[in-house]
């Protein structure tokens, strides 16, 4: 795990050199122009009257565990020199008044904000649910045939069932998700623990597990892109 980390932490360095060497600013202002640094959208999934599943015991939302990954994950690609953009920033839904036809237009506002920012690369962060309680761990999907999303699956995947808490080693699957549908970028959804597992909603629920799961994210991320 140390190992990993290291890795990662060096791959990460890495780019914040490349970036100052190019007089790359972005820091968390979406849209730059800053081209050379790779652009990556973090959509954290749902939000406002769409709360997502909920945690078996505690009755957390989905949407708030998505949405404290997200912010974490921002924070590691902006400090690592990409230009990190969110595509939900509170706990407000993107649909505008919660009104007929709200989850189309929230997600159509997710892919507007994908294709103006020209994303190199996208992460949907999410939490699963299973009518069976046993079933836990992350779980990432790609687009069908998009060879590049699968590679990064496999990097995200990796990283993950590398966690000292990760039950199996699972593979990333394909995925037939709007989200997935928004670009040719590669782009992956990250299930990142089943809130119908009690082990997994204890741990989903603690900052550091969550801090753990978006380190896990980033590095995947990053040995994509080397
Ligand atoms: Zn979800």
């Amino acid at each position: 795990m140390f190992t990993l980390k290291r890795g990662a932490a060096a791959l990460a360095a890495a780019v914040l050199v490349l970036s100052a060497l190019t007089g790359i600013v972005c820091g968390g202002i979406p849209y730059a122009s800053a081209a050379a640094a790779p652009v990556i959208v973090i959509d954290a999934g749902h939000g406002g009257i769409d709360a997502g599943v909920r945690g078996k015991q505690s009755g957390v939302k989905e949407s708030d565990i998505n949405l404290a990954i997200a912010r974490t994950l921002y924070g590691k690609f902006t400090d690592a020199g990409f230009c990190a953009v969110l595509t939900r920033k509170s706990q407000a839904g993107l649909y505008g008044l919660p009104v007929k036809g709200f989850k189309l237009r929230d997600m159509q506002k997710r892919r507007e904000i994908i294709k103006d920012c020209g994303a190199d690369m996208v992460i949907s962060v999410h939490q699963n649910f299973y009518p069976d309680g046993t079933r836990r761990g992350a779980q990432v999907f790609f687009k069908k045939g998009s060879e590049s999303g699968k590679r990064l699956a496999l990097c995200v995947q990796e990283r993950l069932n590398a966690m000292p808490s990760a039950p199996e080693s699972a593979q990333p699957l394909i995925g037939d998700y709007y989200m997935l549908q928004c670009t040719e970028a590669p782009s992956v959804i990250v299930e990142c623990g089943f809130l119908s597992n009690a082990e997994d909603e204890r741990l989903l629920l603690t900052e550091e597990y969550r801090e753990d799961v978006a380190y896990a994210i980033f590095a995947g991320a990053v040995s994509y892109f080397t």
